[in-house]
């Protein structure tokens, strides 16, 4: 019973985020709840909200205050720790409650565009022994009648009209004419959409876990009764059976009657994966992602929240999965970017797992072969708790890795993109009848220098940044700081003059693949070939049959797939990776290339990696090759300590972006004299200078990038920020605040 609610509404106004009091209808007092849609009264408009609080009494006064006009859904769309969520968000992240509420909640429901979807079933209307005697009596000259009246008096399930009428190979006006009769009826019933039909997976049980594992289920078990909120690094190579870990701790928390959300990265939710754990779970299993319909992905949040379904399975937003009675929530591969959404709301799925479990009281695991930097560091701080699996299950050594020297190749006079090295294995791997998976990264985008000699590129001397090349201008800029350099004649390391700008494509490597090797399928898996619904899967299905002898592609093809057959794995550059702009380019390195190596030498067979770099040398290429996470770690940390970045400091990065180039600058230039005024509380402000991707769909894009010490003074600058921006920010630009930005282009 409550008389008044606090409505948040939506409206597409950036300086309202704050909620209004309605009076309650009287009708409505009894079910009124949290986390419920309902349409409001505002202006001379009605729109939606959501209730975010209730009450008795009302400051506002009683004759100005306005009434709720309806409730659209009685079910609510979150509970009163989901709001806690949200509203921790907000602040964090520095976004609007209305917006995380929409990215939280199954995308166009409250529009009322998705429905539960209901199919139209032919079912009998009279008694059995009727319609005995209507065959008998009509049968003769309405033969195709009886014939669809015997198949529903056999039926043991539903049959929509089109259904009834395939199988008794008639049309519809035939059941049309016996419904017209009395004879049967149409019934309109709710149909479940479910991504995956859980009938025809094999169920299957666990796995006896080896003496590794069993201590960490013991571990995870432990914390699990306690029932209290903490957090664990699971450390385990590729192949150390982490997620046989997750199905038996999932298990245990069911048990104990508790639900679980497993996030796995965008990439690795194949449908190899889902049946896995739909082999141990069934249908007690809900998936969440992108590829699904939308009436799909609400039918499957539904289940949850009903709970029918107690395990939400997805990408990024299944964070917000509305389990009930949550206990443990488990982060697969937690080093991914993925993991991190690319536009605002800019929220990392991570860090709101954290605060979830934190408001649930849950468990968290984070699981991974290379830990990101500040999740490790955070353990060693004693914030996470190590376990770890060192060991592959099947006992089989990580693969070596092979490292090309490329100087040493154009000192041959090996001039092409594929070693001498790499073509020989290759063909072995023909010869052999084995698959060949050729790495490319080109997620860089943006262009630079490196001298073919020595392999060194031209770095920022205050950022450790490599300089990016613009050769509009032939200049060299660091997208930090703006620091701008002439394009050198030498290299300024060695002198040389091979200075050349970087850059293959997937494309032109295929071609060179399908010259060198004119007997072998060659395919391409990128954004060009996947682009279409399905490619994806296409391409993974060829795959594991074997059609394909050389699979070409990028980022793509390193992740989470398992093929008993590559003899090979070939990275073209691991430099690429090596010179982005960003100042996590060497971690990057290394999980991509420790990932990479990790898709061979799976099945029985033990298989080949080879890494082409222009810097062997590498602390990133050399730990990689070594398969040492620690001895990366302990260089990275350092160099990460010196230079202020993470875990060293909190960074926030704002994108200034627009049409017309000067109001930009402009822009920029106004935030960076604001923001000096906090100078005290910001450790540094690196720019304004432009983005590395710096025109982007027609809009010219400026960025400052901020660190500061300690998220109270971060969350002061940044929320004046905020208040200086709605109040002076030019209506002419965009202004979007990345906090703890990933990828900063
Ligand atoms: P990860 O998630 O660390 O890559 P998986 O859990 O996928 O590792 O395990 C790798 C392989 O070993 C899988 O095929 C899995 O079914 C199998 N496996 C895992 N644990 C065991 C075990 N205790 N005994 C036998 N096989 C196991
Ligand atoms: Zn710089």
């Amino acid at each position: 019973m409550s008389k008044y609610a606090k409505v948040l509404v939506d409206i597409p106004v950036e300086e309202l985020d704050q909620s209004f009091d309605y009076r309650v209808p009287e009708k409505c007092r009894d079910v009124i709840r949290i986390g419920q849609a309902v349409m409001v009264p505002f202006g001379p408009r009605k729109v939606t909200g959501f209730v975010i609080g209730l009450a008795d009494e009302t400051e506002v006064e009683e004759k100005k205050i306005r009434e709720i006009n309806r409730i659209i859904f009685t079910d609510t769309f979150f509970d009163e720790n989901l709001l806690e969520l949200f509203q921790w968000m907000a602040v964090y992240y520095k976004a609007k409650l209305i917006n995380i509420i929409k990215t939280a909640v199954p995308a166009g429901v409250v529009s009322g565009q998705l429905k539960k979807k209901t199919v139209r079933i032919v079912k009998l209307n009279t008694e059995k022994d009727e319609i005995e005697e209507y065959i008998i009596e009509e049968g003769k000259k309405a033969y195709k009648q009886a014939e669809v009246l015997r198949i529903l008096l056999k039926a043991d399930k539903d049959y929509t009209a089109a259904e009834l009428a395939r199988l008794a190979d008639t049309s519809a006006s035939t059941i049309a004419r016996l419904v017209e009769k009395g004879i049967l009826k149409y019934e309109e019933i709710v149909q479940e959409r479910r991504p995956v039909s859980g009938e025809d997976i094999k169920r299957e049980g666990p796995h006896e876990a080896n003496p590794w594992q069993q201590e960490v289920i013991a571990a995870i078990r432990e914390q699990l009764d306690k029932g209290v909120h903490s957090t664990f690094l699971l450390h385990g190579v590729t192949g150390s059976g982490k997620t046989e870990v997750y199905l038996q701790v999932i298990d245990y928390a069911l048990q104990k009657s508790l639900g679980a959300i497993v996030l796995v990265p965008e990439i690795s939710l194949t449908p190899m994966m889902v049946r896995r754990f739909y082999s141990r779970f069934g249908d007690q299993i809900a998936i969440l992602h992108s590829n699904l319909s939308a009436g799909e992905r609400y039918d499957e949040w539904r289940r949850l929240k009903r709970g029918e379904a107690r395990i939400a399975i997805g990408a990024r937003s299944a964070v917000f999965a509305p389990v009930n009675n949550l206990g443990l929530i488990i982060i697969d591969e937690e080093h991914e970017n993925t993991y991190k959404q690319g536009e605002y709301p800019y929220y990392h799925s991570r860090e709101v797992a954290l605060k979830r479990s934190k408001i649930t009281g849950s468990t968290v695991i984070l699981g991974s072969a290379t830990p990101s930097l500040e999740s490790y560091y955070l353990m060693r701080k004693g914030i996470f708790r190590l376990l770890e699996l060192p060991e592959r299950i099947k006992q089989n050594p990580l693969p070596p890795v092979e490292l090309v020297d490329m100087r040493e190749e154009l000192k041959k006079g090996n001039t092409g993109i594929f070693s001498y090295q790499l073509q020989e294995a290759v063909r072995a791997a023909l010869g052999r009848k084995e698959q060949t998976l050729v790495f490319l990264n080109r997620r860089g985008y943006a262009n630079f220098l490196f001298c073919r000699e020595c392999g060194q590129t031209i770095k920022c001397k205050h950022c450790d940044i490599t300089l990016t090349y613009h050769a509009s201008v032939d200049k060299l800029r660091c997208h930090y700081c703006d620091f701008t350099l002439n394009r050198p004649a030498n290299c300024p390391h060695c002198g040389g003059n091979y200075l050349r700008e970087y850059g293959h494509g997937t494309e032109r490597i295929e071609e060179e693949l399908k010259a060198l090797f004119p007997g072998a399928v060659v395919a391409r898996m990128d954004l060009d070939t996947t682009g279409r619904k399905g490619a994806h899967q296409e391409i993974l299905e060829k795959m594991e049959k074997g059609e394909i002898d050389i699979l070409v592609g990028t980022q793509m093809v390193a992740k989470g797939h398992d093929y008993p057959n590559i003899g090979v794995v070939g990275v073209v550059s691991a430099d690429t990776m090596l010179n982005i702009p960003d100042f996590r380019a060497a971690e990057r390195t290394f999980q991509l290339l420790t990932q990479v190596a990790g898709r061979t030498g799976r099945g029985d067979k033990s298989g080949r990696v080879i890494i082409q770099t222009y810097n062997p040398e590498n602390y990133s290429i050399q730990a990689a090759r070594n398969h040492d996470y620690k001895k990366f770690y302990q260089q990275e940390i350092e160099n990460r300590k010196l230079f202020k970045y993470p875990p060293f400091s909190l960074l926030t990065n704002i994108i200034v972006r627009g049409e017309v180039e000067q109001q930009v600058i402009e822009a920029a230039m106004a935030l960076d004299a604001f923001l000096q005024k906090y100078g005290k509380l910001i450790l540094e402000i690196l720019g304004p200078g432009e983005a590395p991707i710096a025109k982007l769909r027609n809009n010219y894009r400026w960025q400052l990038i901020l660190k500061f010490r300690s998220y109270k003074e971060r969350n002061y600058v940044l929320t004046k920020l905020r208040e200086f921006l709605l109040e002076y920010g030019r209506k002419e630009v965009v202004y979007n605040i990345d906090v703890d930005p990933l990828m900063m282009l």
